[in-house]
């Protein structure tokens, strides 16, 4: 696996990498689980070559707390890359990405104001920002990104069809942990009774109940609930369990 630490390194080989060669992008923020691993092995399957990016990304992080905490875990991340056989990685430096005076931002003033948007002002801003400067920086004919984070998903598939960008994204299922708890990197933060609590709201959502009981049952199992809500044919949750905030949705029951 060839490591880019450097935008520029990356984009002379970028540049060199024959046209007759598919390339596939995963971003994430580092602190790898079998989710992400599962995004990069559907590039791998669907694509000649496969690019990751680990990019803790300042501007989506309306909490300058929750961005301190976010793990950390370079070592082991490129471990994980190696024996999914990833061809390239790409970790760019913050004042890469953000140099300073620049005041360039990527809005949307619709979907990224509902759920998750509400209560983390300027978060959809700053993914929308950092995506598309790693869409033009990759180049890729496809890029993956997981249903766990399904509004996100829906606000680039969006960006990337408004602004006529090349790049074909796709859509990867939520994958779980065998409780129903959906994996992701701040579950690592979670004490045991946390974990027992993050997977009673797993299930209670996608159980058939109205959303006016499930927030009933989770502030009796001492849940803080942020949201719950149905949008269509969708459910949507986010909850706060030991100061963490995890989110979760589903097809309606
Ligand atoms: P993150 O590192 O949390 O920003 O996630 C990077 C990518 O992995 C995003 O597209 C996420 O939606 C996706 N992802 C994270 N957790 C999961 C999961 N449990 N199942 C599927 N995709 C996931």
């Amino acid at each position: 696996m060839k490591v880019y630490n450097d935008i520029n390194a990356w984009l002379s080989m970028r540049k060199e990498l024959s046209t007759h060669l598919s390339l596939g992008v995963v971003m994430t923020m580092g602190a790898l689980h079998e989710g992400h691993l599962s995004l990069m092995r559907q590039s791998k399957q669907e694509n000649d070559r496969t690019l990751v990016t680990i990019f803790v990304n300042p501007t989506q992080f309306d909490n300058k707390n929750d961005l301190q905490k976010y793990p950390k875990t370079w070592e082991s991340d490129c471990d994980l890359l190696q024996q999914v056989e990833i061809d390239y990685l790409l970790a760019p430096r913050v004042s890469h990405i953000y140099p300073a005076h620049d005041y360039f931002y990527m809005n949307e003033n619709h979907f990224s104001q509902q759920l998750c948007g509400l209560s983390r002002p300027n978060h959809f801003q700053g993914v929308l920002t950092i995506v598309l400067k790693l869409l033009n920086l990759a180049q890729a004919q496809r890029a993956y990104f997981g249903e766990k984070d399904y509004q996100q998903a829906k606000l680039i598939q969006k960006m990337t069809q408004c602004f006529f960008l090349p790049t074909q994204i796709i859509l990867h299922p939520t994958i779980r942990d065998p409780d129903g708890l959906a994996l992701s990197s701040r579950n690592t933060r979670l004490s045991e009774t946390g974990r027992e609590k993050a997977t009673f709201f797993a299930r209670l959502l996608k159980t058939e109940k109205s959303v006016l009981n499930m927030k009933h049952q989770l502030e009796l199992e001492g849940i803080q609930v942020d949201y719950l809500e149905e949008i269509g044919q969708h459910r949507f949750g986010a909850v706060w369990i030991e100061d963490i905030r995890l989110i979760d949705n589903c097809a309606k029951p």
